[in-house]
């Protein structure tokens, strides 16, 4: 093992980086010498981020973008390419959340929203990514963000557990279709971490962050960081033999 930094020199988007695991990552990959972009749509936090990273030494920049609009994430993806010269490493990690509900009488725009966004916008954001690599880099890395959530049942969130699940099978479509020109594609599926996200989830239905918890062989919540950490290597080429696993950063759940 040398002492090489995980992602020394390569050009990174992260999508859903304005705050919780997305922000972290940006700030962790940019520690590990990647030049960061950062897109979501908030530009605010956005900018906050950046400018953090450049403030402790990193290479930042953001750009505006919504999982939601797929000319949008095409924009995201150019502007990268434009500002750096090409894409190296990519990862997905935006997010909606809507609030608990069963199958039966669930609000129809909860589910567009959950499937437009964490579904279709991670399945474009490969798309363009992988076309991005292909034109500049010549190979590249991806990870989408999953969840646990779409290795078991998931009751209380089922539109959300349904699109997590589908974006583990993008990811290993996409891994066997773009492993013979050096792209890997995994997932992340993340246990409970505690962000803006399950805060919402927790207003919602108060205790069931205790009730996680509870259910956790590691007997705690995740950090951000430590999802982080795990994006980082499956980025790096440091796993270079890993491409198209769902990686669980669970803290023991749904072992
Ligand atoms: P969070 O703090 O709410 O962050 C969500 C991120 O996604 C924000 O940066 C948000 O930015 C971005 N986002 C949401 N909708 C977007 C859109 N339409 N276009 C672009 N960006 C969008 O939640 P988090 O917990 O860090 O979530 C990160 C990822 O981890 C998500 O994919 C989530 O499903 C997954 N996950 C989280 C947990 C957990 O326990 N926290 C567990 C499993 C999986 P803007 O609002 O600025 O656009």
């Amino acid at each position: 093992m040398n002492g090489t930094p995980l992602l020394e020199g390569k050009i990174a988007l992260v999508l859903g980086a304005s705050r919780g695991i997305g922000a972290a990552a940006a700030r962790l990959f940019a520690r590990e010498g990647a030049t960061v972009v950062v897109g979501a749509r908030s530009e605010d936090a956005l900018r906050s981020v950046a400018d953090d990273i450049v403030a402790d030494g990193g290479k930042a920049s953001y750009v505006v973008a919504d999982l939601g609009d797929t000319a949008s994430i095409r924009r995201a993806v150019d502007a990268v390419v434009e500002r750096h010269g090409r894409l190296d490493v990519a990862f997905n990690n935006a997010g909606a959340g809507v609030p608990p509900h069963p199958v039966a009488g669930f609000p129809e725009d909860d589910f567009d929203l959950v499937v437009r966004v964490n579904f279709k916008g991670v399945f474009y954001a490969v798309g363009a990514e992988v076309e991005a690599m292909r034109a500049t880099a010549g190979g590249g890395a991806i990870v989408n963000t999953s969840s646990v959530g779409s290795l078991i049942a998931n009751p209380a969130l089922p539109a959300y557990g349904a699109a997590k699940r589908a974006v583990n099978s993008l990811t290993a479509s996409a891994a066997v279709t773009y492993a013979p020109q050096g792209i890997r594609v995994n997932a992340i599926a993340p246990g409970l971490v505690l962000t803006e996200m399950v805060a919402e989830w927790e207003a919602h239905d108060p205790g069931v962050v205790a009730r996680i918890v509870s259910g956790t062989p590691l007997g705690r919540a995740g950090e951000p960081g430590e999802i982080a950490e795990a994006a980082a290597w499956l980025l790096s080429d440091r796993s270079s033999f890993v491409t198209g696993v769902v990686l669980p950063v669970t803290g023991g759940t749904a072992a």
